[in-house]
């Protein structure tokens, strides 16, 4: 490791004054990515202002219609809470599938989302719940926040405070885990909102992939058929287009887009 400043923030106010006066500071919530990023020389913060041990930026609450899941909230916790399981069971589920329980006890929702891994399991549930994320400056919606691979909406030293997802009828995630590290090949969230999403759009049925691309996405074909037929055999004439996706040791393009059909026919047969 080489020298860095660490300051534990006691607020969300303190935090951002610690980033505005570092030269190139970096928020430190789990660690999880962060930390090795840095043993690795892939970043080199120097100044890291830790989230720790900021009041209410964890927790979970009902508000409405919506599940507002604070930043610092640990993927175990999510994978736990009673509420969560009684109003969204798939983002539950979601939750307990990250990584191992050391990753699950330590990895937080906002990390996971700043970070925009094109493998998150997150961005999955984020986009195919039409959730919101809320930052210290404003609100951003999931469709519009994660951009490209690790690219967000977020602007320089803005916080995630908290993601409030909408209740949905019905929802499932469905992944294909690669074997060694967890991380979806590809991971399908499909969502359905009998009145459309409140606050959000028509949307009856919302189709997000993760881990096939640079970016999570939705399956815009596939949610149209879904509308007309909720069955797992309307999604079999469905071409996948792969020429974007992701092609490496872990899985070709073509594999890829195989893998998005078996998820999203699992996650149909699932929800009925
Ligand atoms: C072995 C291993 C296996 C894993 N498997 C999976 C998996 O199967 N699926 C999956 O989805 N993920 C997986 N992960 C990732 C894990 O889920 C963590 O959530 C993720 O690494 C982010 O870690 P963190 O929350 O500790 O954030 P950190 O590492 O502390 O931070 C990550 C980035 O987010 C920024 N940041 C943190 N909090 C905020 C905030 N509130 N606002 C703005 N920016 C912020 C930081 O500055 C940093 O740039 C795995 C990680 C490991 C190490």
């Amino acid at each position: 490791m080489y020298e860095f400043s660490y300051h534990k923030a006691t607020s969300v106010d303190d935090a951002i004054n610690a980033l505005d006066a570092a030269e190139d500071g970096k928020l430190l919530a789990g660690g999880m990515t962060l930390l090795p990023t840095m043993k690795q020389r892939l970043a080199a913060p120097d100044t890291l202002v830790d989230l720790a041990g900021v009041q209410g930026l964890s927790g979970i609450e009902k508000h409405g219609d919506t599940i507002v899941i604070g930043a610092m909230t640990h993927h175990a916790d999510v994978s736990r809470s009673e509420l969560v399981r009684q109003f969204i069971p798939a983002l539950a589920d979601l939750a307990g599938m990250i990584g191992d329980p050391q990753v699950r006890n330590r990895g937080t929702l906002g990390g996971s989302v700043a970070n925009a891994d094109p493998a998150a399991d997150y961005p999955a549930a984020l986009v195919g719940l039409a959730a919101t994320v809320n930052t210290d400056k404003r609100s951003i919606t999931a469709d519009d926040f994660f951009i490209d691979l690790f690219e967000t909406a977020l602007e320089e030293n803005e916080i995630i405070t908290s993601v409030a997802f909408p209740v949905a009828s019905k929802a499932s995630y469905q992944k294909f885990p690669n074997p060694a590290s967890g991380y979806p090949v590809v991971g399908v969230f499909l969502a359905v909102f009998n009145e459309g999403v409140a606050g959000n759009g028509n949307d009856k049925v919302r189709v997000a992939v993760t881990g096939a691309a640079g970016s999570v996405f939705r399956q815009s074909e596939m949610e149209q058929a879904l509308e007309k037929d909720f069955k797992p055999s309307c999604l079999e004439k469905i071409a996948i287009d792969d020429e974007d996706f992701n092609d490496d040791i872990h899985a070709s393009a073509q594999y890829r887009a195989h893998l998005v059909t078996v998820m999203a026919r699992r996650a149909v047969k699932d929800i009925l």
